[in-house]
């Protein structure tokens, strides 16, 4: 039977930026049950990196995840990890002191916000609807991930550490025996030191599989819809643009408008579909901002955004058997967090430094720990 150090269940962004910190310093085996890593929640996300909008620990992990997006290790990736967009926040008529509110928090902030008449924001979103349109203010602090470069920088550099990945292949059960782990897959047996769920969705399951007590984290569904734009305008140049009580978005997505209606379903963990509800949401919220019709929906999906019961991470050994370790319930931040999560799952079980803005921005990763729920 195959010896690992440690197995890390699911390939999604949060298991495969484990394996690239963790890789350095121990033998690493990723089991993804799928054919292909990042086919669920991290093949569907909506690419964006924000240094706001979350709660205050999450925003941390992005400004301590920003400067490793910015400018990857060498070798990395060829092309950029991040590609700045900016975003318009905006609010109906009536909700013109909502969005005062959260510009000047954002400005005090230190933010470089920026107060948009209508007529400033039509300049930056031509087809937004003057007359539904109460406020809005820029923000240039928004980008686009590239999710694609990004999975492959850390799969490349992990296995250049010697990290495993097995596709297609899914942790059935698992037994401790003599503190080492058999898990089985249905196809083979692996023996390992430490299991690490990093399983989305399933991150309950898998804990129940391996006799660990589940933390109640509930994947929620969200869906996102593309739509073609009249001819004429140049949709790459469009700003992201966030409703201001998050009711809804839409930003340029591969030549279209990609428009989510901010949903937040909680659901069992399985390959998610979208809803015809919340396809329909999408384009009424759509056309109620803006002056388009959405006759063609060019393309619809929905994905799980996973949460504990407080919306933070996970990370840390469980307290009922320090051979399993939680990295889960990454909600809606996972892919732009993913910097500082991965560093830090790998320096509390190698006992390494996790990136340097953990230090710089005095986060205390036991706000993350599994304890917290006991
Ligand atoms: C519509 C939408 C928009 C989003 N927008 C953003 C955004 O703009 N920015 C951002 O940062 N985040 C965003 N997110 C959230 C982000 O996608 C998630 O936080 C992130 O992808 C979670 O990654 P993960 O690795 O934990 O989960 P996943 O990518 O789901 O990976 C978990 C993996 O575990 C595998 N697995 C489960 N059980 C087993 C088992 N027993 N054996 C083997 N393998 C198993 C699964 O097959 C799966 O591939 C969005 C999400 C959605 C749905």
């Amino acid at each position: 039977m195959q010896h690992y150090d440690i197995a890390i269940i699911g390939g999604g962004i949060a298991g495969i930026s484990l394996a690239y910190f963790l890789a350095p310093h121990r033998s690493v085996v990723v089991l993804e049950r799928e054919e292909a890593l990042g086919y669920h929640s991290t093949g569907r996300s909506a690419a964006e990196f924000t240094l706001r909008d979350n709660a205050p620990a999450v925003n941390t992990l992005a400004a301590i995840s920003h400067p490793f997006m910015a400018d990857p290790p060498e070798g990395f990736s060829e092309t950029p990890l991040l590609r700045r967009r900016g975003s318009v926040m905006i609010g109906a008529k009536g909700k013109e002191e909502r969005i005062e509110t959260l510009y000047q928090r954002s400005k005090a902030a230190g933010a470089s916000v920026e107060k948009l008449t209508v007529e400033a924001a039509l300049t930056h979103v031509p087809f937004l609807d003057p007359d539904s349109l109460g406020g809005a203010y820029f923000d240039p602090d928004y980008w686009d991930i590239d999710v694609d470069a990004l999975m492959q920088g850390y799969v490349r550099g992990a296995r250049r550490n010697g990290a495993e990945f097995l596709q297609g292949r899914t942790l059935e059960s698992a037994t401790l025996d003599d503190g080492r782990w058999t898990i089985d897959t249905g196809k083979d047996q692996i023996s390992v030191d430490l299991i690490v769920n990093a399983a989305g969705g399933w991150a309950d399951t898998v804990a129940a599989l391996c006799g660990v007590r589940p933390l109640s984290i509930v994947p929620h569904r969200r869906t996102a819809i593309t739509v073609d734009l009249p001819e004429g305008i140049d949709v790459g140049l469009l700003p992201e643009i966030n409703e201001v009580d998050e009711e809804f978005y839409f930003k340029p997505d591969a030549g279209r408008l990609l428009v989510s209606p901010a949903d937040a379903t909680p659901c069992e963990p399985a390959d998610v579909q979208p809803e015809e509800i919340d396809i329909a949401y999408a384009a009424h919220h759509l056309e109620q901002a803006t002056t388009l019709s959405v006759r063609r929906v060019a393309s619809s999906w929905a994905g799980m955004r996973s949460f504990s019961t407080d919306r933070l991470p996970v990370v840390g050994p469980a307290t009922d058997n320090p051979a399993f370790f939680w990295l889960a319930g990454q909600g809606g931040y996972g892919i732009l967090t993913s910097p500082a999560l991965g560093s830090l799952a790998a320096a509390l079980i190698a006992e390494t430094s996790p990136l340097k803005g953990y230090e710089q921005h005095e986060l205390d990763a036991e706000v993350f720990s599994p304890a917290r729920f006991q």
